[in-house]
């Protein structure tokens, strides 16, 4: 595996252009976030991510997590890391200044992830799930449960995990059935004991932090049912004393690790809760909003996820790159001078290469875009805050579907050598598979698009989000076009579609506007550095941009059929006919 360059120019004009830092830094609350400072973090967290991070991506890939006697045990060199990382200070950029953090814009928050997570994924999912569960209780946390939890947290000294996940409970996470009991007396009056099952819980046990804070939906006594009946706990590993010491260890436990087709290094534990009787937890905001609790912080969740495709997708077109100038095949079709020539001269590797930078430069423009729209909106801006509501879905599922493709993409450029474990080009798309499914598989984005996002503000938000990019896609007629066919198609859900129409066309819709809104933010890129924004930039932006414009957009374009197809085809059979 080749080490990972932090691709620090292109970062920078991502989070100039599309985040638009300098305009985030004239309101109060993000004053201090100055162009030193943004170009220090990008570039110190970069320099930490490939020398601290990367070297250990695959050795965690080949070695895993392993569970020994109920303790999760990384490979050497995590946990060193890890302490660097925490003092270092990297995972306090952008929480609460109360409580330790530096109070910096998410925008830079997601940069730190993009390296770290670039540099080895499964790794970076620790402090990621930290950050999670740190919005919960900042959100939803008593003053005292902010002040006992929030400054380990912050610093990283302590680990955070979110459990909704059950057997029983995915994607409907109303079914869950874990349990909260009001204790009445003793020691732990007023806290709950906690019983129940969660799957799949990332970094759910591990001995790299000192503590482990649990945030856990379950059900008090005669809760309604479904979702209207869930609470959020908090539940530590070891009970934390007055004085902020650790005390005895609650009862939980990790009772297994999935095998999984990657990030092998991140744990996905099968946690117990209260095996004893004895799991204590407190709760979290009110009994029975639970859920809604766990919704102000999905919403950043869902774009670190969609962070994640940004991540693969770099990693694999340096790797892709580097094989592709190195291996040499066959001389160049039509050209007298017979000698055989790297791969990357043909022009189909060409194509492959190009379109690799162009859909993870296009991803990283959205990511960054609707970074700076969450700053904005938390600042106060309403239409940006409606607005980051309508791109988390495209950059979660679009952005997770890059990173697939262009993993996939760096295994085809990578030949026979892409199929075999020894390039590592199989390992990130192995990791990258999993970014479509959690945090909402892709098809629940999709559909979250075409209901709830598609009448926000009224259905005004989703309009003017298309009307933006075709009014402003001057030169580029397919990028206007494409903008027009969304808000047609999102007029049409909006109106004479049924329910089961706009779901069955919610995929396709999806990915047209994330197109749509990417090739929007690329232009404003390409403006930008043909004013003279990033020099390093000067000579591949314009040629990034070109294909996305000319070969991407067309293909989004081209989906329109599928958006507004209905559903009644997909009905033609009863589902018992479809088997055989
Ligand atoms: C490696 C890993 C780490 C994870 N980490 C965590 C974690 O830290 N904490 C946590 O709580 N959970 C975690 N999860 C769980 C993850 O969020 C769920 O796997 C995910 O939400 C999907 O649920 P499911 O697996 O039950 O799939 P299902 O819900 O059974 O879905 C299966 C398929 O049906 C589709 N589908 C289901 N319902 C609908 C619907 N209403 N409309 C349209 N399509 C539908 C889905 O899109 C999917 O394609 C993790 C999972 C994995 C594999």
């Amino acid at each position: 595996m080749i080490p990972f360059t932090p691709p620090t120019a292109d970062q920078l004009l991502a989070i100039r252009v599309n985040a638009g830092i300098d305009v985030l830094a004239q309101s109060e609350r993000f004053a201090h976030a100055e162009p030193d400072l943004v170009e220090a973090i990008v570039e110190g967290v970069g320099q930490f991510a490939a020398g601290e991070f990367a070297p250990l991506n695959r050795i965690g890939d080949l070695e895993g997590a392993k569970l020994e006697n109920g303790v999760v045990r990384l490979p050497d060199g995590f946990e060193a890391a890890y302490k660097a990382y925490v003092e270092q200070g990297w995972n306090a950029i952008a929480s609460p200044v109360a409580h330790g953090g530096q109070g910096l814009p998410f925008t830079l928050a997601c940069n730190v992830l993009e390296n770290l997570g670039a540099a080895n994924m499964a790794f970076t999912l620790l402090p990621m799930l930290s950050v999670g569960a740190i919005e919960a209780l900042e959100h939803h946390g008593s003053p005292a449960q902010q002040a006992m939890y929030l400054p380990s947290l912050v610093s990283g000294k302590w680990s955070g995990t979110m459990n909704l996940t059950e057997p029983a409970a995915g994607s409907d996470v109303g079914a869950l059935r874990s349990t909260a009991e009001p204790i009445e007396s003793g020691p732990h009056a007023g806290k709950y004991r906690i019983t129940g099952q969660k799957i799949y819980i990332t970094w759910g046990e591990h001995d790299l932090a000192e503590n482990i804070i649990h945030l856990v939906l379950a059900r008090l006594p005669s809760a309604p049912e479904g979702s209207r009946g869930i609470s959020l706990f908090v539940v530590p590993k070891y009970h934390v004393n007055a004085d902020g010491s650790l005390g005895p260890k609650n009862d939980l436990r990790c009772v297994s690790l999935e095998h999984k087709l990657g990030i092998n290094a991140s744990p996905t534990c099968v946690m117990s809760y209260g095996d004893n009787g004895e799991c204590i937890g407190e709760l979290v905001g009110h009994p029975n909003k639970g859920l809604a609790a766990m919704f102000t912080m999905m919403n950043n969740a869902r774009i670190n996820v969609g962070n994640q495709g940004v991540q693969i997708g770099e990693r694999a077109t340096q790797q892709a790159l580097a094989y592709a100038r190195d291996r040499v095949q066959s001389a160049r079709a039509g050209s007298p001078d017979k000698a055989p020539v790297a791969i990357i001269e043909h022009p189909d590797v060409r194509r492959m290469i190009l379109r690799m930078k162009a859909l993870t430069e296009g991803a990283r423009a959205l990511l960054y875009y609707c970074a700076g729209q969450v700053d904005r909106g938390n600042c106060g801006d309403a239409a940006a805050r409606s607005r980051a509501e309508i791109i988390v879905p495209l950059i979660k599922a679009w952005g997770t579907d890059v990173g697939v493709e262009v993993a996939s993409l760096g295994i085809q450029i990578h030949g026979g050598m892409g199929f075999v474990e020894e390039t590592g080009a199989a390992q990130h798309w192995r990791d990258s598979r999993i970014a479509p499914i959690y945090e909402g598989t892709n098809g629940i984005q999709a559909a979250d698009l075409v209901t709830r996002k598609l009448g926000l503000d009224g259905g005004t938000a989703m309009i003017a989000l298309f009307d933006d990019v075709a009014r402003e896609a001057t030169g580029e007629p397919a990028l206007a076009a494409l903008a027009q066919d969304c808000a047609a198609i999102a007029r049409w859900m909006q109106g004479e579609a049924s329910l089961d129409d706009r779901l069955a066309g919610s995929v396709p819709f999806c990915t047209m506007a994330a197109v749509a809104v990417t090739g929007w933010q690329l232009m404003k890129q390409a403006a930008a550095v043909a004013a003279g924004a990033a020099p390093e930039l000067a000579a591949t932006k314009p040629v990034t941009v070109r294909f996305f414009l000319d070969r991407i957009v067309p293909e989004a374009a081209g989906l329109k059929a599928g958006a507004v197809a209905g559903a009644e085809g997909l009905y033609a059979l009863p589902a018992d006919a479809l088997v055989g």
